[in-house]
Formats: structure tokens, sequence, C-alpha cells
């Protein structure tokens, strides 16, 4: 008897395997933890650009399963490295060697401007390696006679993931506190607030924690003042920059990394999200200075850098120069945030534009206009989009959208905009007059 029969209030639609929304929803209600809340939308399978469900739907992907199918959905590049490394060699262990890990090494120093990089499985293993490697370094640097603490600057807004690290570094009160005690020494700064920033520096603190460009926090790109200024900083003392680039990395803002954009290197970064294509990888970059705190067995991971996961991130890498995707990234994403900053000279409840490339945030004047805007594009318009931050309207489109589908996303806006506007004006009235 499976799991499944032990609940005759779950209506199974034959098998497991070709179970309809309904009988899933009732299935995970009753068997998973609780951590979504689903969209009641069964997809099915991608093509380009496009999600399809059950029902036959088909929607324009604007989210990319929260920045991860950069190349869409069924990638002849990607299927192909999957088909000829699952044909090969699947695991090995961190114990040998395969081809995959230095190949992907050579490509991604050279496309981020580090040294050395160590392989994981997620964002926040990625992350989790960062504040592993900074508490280390801090620690040699004390062996060397040097005056430096275990303090984490972390900024406010942030979202770095969620294992007990991460969280520890998370700004949010209800990711983080009910998880307490989490990793102490962390403290938060306003994102941006230089003073801030200097005020909160001293020799306690071992690394500066920033994402260049927030994402869950609402699109909010770092000020260059800021960069500089934690840069300056963690040099006087020795501290570690870590700039995380899960969400930002990759070439999604049309250069590699974010801080790219500003001209100025971390001691180390992370990666993960579209890094192999949708299957699951991170990766944590770092100096040969920040380096030189890791010795073998002090940190490690039985999946990270398996051959597939590098296979299929080799490929990514290849596709995007090949295919010339940061360009392509760059102008769309350039047309799109024009398009958007015109849509909103229009329309009151629209505030403000933020993002570079294909990471875009649209700032609404309210949450209730937002969740609108954004149930509607999803369920009536068939355009997949997510609202971070309760007010913003958050695009993370595949890196193959075209001018065309950001010409459709506007125009599907556009309308909804203004009706969520005109609605709003409506009930506004109906409250003045009873
Ligand atoms: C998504 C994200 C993470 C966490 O990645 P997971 O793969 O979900 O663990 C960390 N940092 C940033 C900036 C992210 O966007």
């Amino acid at each position: 008897m499976n799991k499944f029969n032990q609940h005759d209030d779950i209506i199974l639609n034959g098998g497991a395997a070709d179970m309809n929304l309904v009988a899933t929803q009732a299935a995970e209600k009753k068997l998973l933890l609780q951590t979504y809340d689903r969209h009641p939308i069964l997809l099915t399978r991608g093509e380009g650009v496009h999600l399809f469900d059950d029902a036959g739907n088909r929607y324009l992907d604007l989210l990319s399963g929260i920045g991860v199918s950069a190349l869409g959905y069924g990638h002849p590049a990607i299927t192909k490295a999957i088909h000829e490394q699952t044909a090969t060699l699947l695991h090995t262990s961190n114990l040998f060697y395969h081809q995959g890990t230095a190949t992907l090494a050579v490509k991604l120093t050279e496309i981020t401007g580090m040294d050395r990089v160590f392989f994981c499985n997620s964002g926040t293993e990625a992350w989790e390696a960062a504040l592993k490697l900074a508490r280390a370094h801090a620690g040699v640097l004390r062996a060397e006679g040097k005056n430096i603490g275990t303090r984490f600057i972390a900024m406010e807004h942030s979202f770095h993931g969620r294992t007990m690290g991460s969280v520890a570094t998370t700004h949010k009160q209800k990711y983080r506190e009910p998880f307490n005690p989490v990793m102490p020494d962390v403290i938060f700064v306003p994102f941006n607030d230089v003073d801030a920033l200097r005020a909160a520096f001293d020799e306690n603190v071992c690394a500066i924690a920033l994402e260049c460009l927030q994402g869950e926090g609402g699109i909010h790109p770092v000020s260059k003042e800021f960069l500089s200024a934690a840069r300056a900083l963690c040099d006087r003392s020795g501290a570690l920059l870590l700039c995380d680039e899960i969400q930002s990395g990759m070439g999604r803002t049309g250069k590699w990394t974010m801080y790219q954009h500003y001209g100025i290197q971390p001691d180390v970064t992370t990666l993960a999200k579209p890094i192999a294509g949708g299957l699951p990888m991170g990766a944590m970059l770092c100096t040969e200075e920040a380096a030189r705190a890791i010795t073998p067995g002090m940190h490690g991971t039985t999946f990270g850098g398996g051959p597939l996961a590098c296979a299929v991130a080799i490929a990514v890498i290849d596709e995007i120069q090949q295919s010339r995707l940061l360009a392509h990234v760059t102008e769309v994403g350039d047309y799109f945030i024009a398009q958007l900053r015109a849509l909103a000279t229009g329309h009151d409840s629209v505030l403000e534009v933020r993002g570079a490339g294909f990471m875009i945030g649209v700032e609404m004047k309210s949450a209730e206009i937002a969740k609108e805007v954004a149930d509607k594009m999803l369920f009536e318009r068939h355009i997949l989009i997510n609202r971070t931050s309760e007010t913003v309207l958050r695009f993370l489109p595949p890196y193959l959208i075209t001018k065309a589908d950001v010409d459709e996303t506007i125009a599907a806006l556009s309308s909804l905009i203004a009706d969520a506007e005109t609605a709003q004006a409506a009930l506004a009235e109906e409250q003045v007059h009873g």
C-alpha cells in the first residue's frame, strides 16, 4: 500500500504519475511540509521562453523559475550536455578527479576575475562557504598577529538563503527569528548608507556582506559610493568583501557579475541560480589571499562539482558566449527598462523602475495594486512575473526574450495597471461617500 492509498480523502486521478492539479494540491497539502504558497497551476512542459500547463495554456515566462532557466526550456545545448554526461558518468565523489571541474573553474575564474572556486549545490551553500571562508581567513590573520574579529556586517533588506548562516545574514525577521539562536555576531546596516557603514566598521569585523543588486529585497542596486567605501574599509583592515551574485550573476545584468558594472572586485563572490541551466549547483569564488585560509578537510560536500552539473554549466557559459547573450541582455534589457519608465510616467501607481539588464523591479504605490497586477498578468494574460517586498513587480526573464516579448508585456501591464488604478479610485470614492 503506498502512502496515497492511506488517505481516502485524497482522490487520485489514476496513479501518482498522472495526478491532476486538484489531486496534487490535496496530496501536497497533506504530505509536504507547508513551506510554499504555490499558484494553482500545474506546469507540464516548457519550450523556449514559454511554459505550458496541464490544460494546454501557454505562458510567456518572465521569471525563469526565479532567475534559474536563463536559457529557457528545452535548449539544445543543455539537452545535449545532459544526454552525453548521463550516458558517461554521473557521480564520482570528491575523492577522485573528473574532467569537468577544472574546465569549468577556468571559465568561471575568467568571467568573474576571481582566482579560485569551491563548487556546491545551491545558493545558500555557496553563501555558507563564503561565511566560513571569512571566519577562517580572519583566524589566519589573527594567527599572524593582526587584530581582527569575527563579526559580519550585513545589509538591511538582504537575502542570502535559508541555512543557519545565510538566515543570520538575511535581514527579514520572518526568515531569521523563528530559528534563533542563529549564527551570532552579525549586525545590519541600512543599505547604501555610507556613514552607517563607516560607523559600524571596526577591528571586530571579518567581512562586509552585500548583494550588489538586492533581489528579494526589492531590486535595489548598490551605489558606487557605498561599494567603494566597503572596498576601502576592507582593504584597510584585511576584512573580506563578500558580494552575493546568486541572483544577479551569470550574465543576468548584461555583465557576468553586477560588481563588474562598478569596476570594483570583491574578495569573495557567490553564484548559483542559472549557473547549470536548471540543475542545482552553486559556486563560491575567491581571491588567492582569501583562499589560503582553507586546507584539505576543512570544508566539503558530497555532490558539489559533480560531472553532470559541471558539464551543463560549461554548456551554459559556452552558449552565453557563442550566442553573444550578454549583448542581447543589455540591449533588450535597456529597451525593457526604457519602456517600463515610459509606462511609469503615464501611471500614478507606478513609483519607480530599477534594475539592470534582465533583473528589473517596478515599485508600485501599494501592495494591493502590485498583487492585483501580478495575479492578472499570470491568470488573465498568461505572463509569468512575481511580486517581491510586497510592492515590487519583479522581472527575471530568460536571456532569450525578444523586443516583441517586451512589447507584449508592456501592453498587458499598461492595461492591467489602468484597470487597477480605476478600481482603486472607485474604491476610494466609495469610502469617501460611504
Ligand atoms: C536565491 C538566492 C539565494 C539562495 O539560493 P538557494 O539556491 O535558494 O539556496 C542567496 N542569495 C541570493 C541573492 C539569492 O537570490
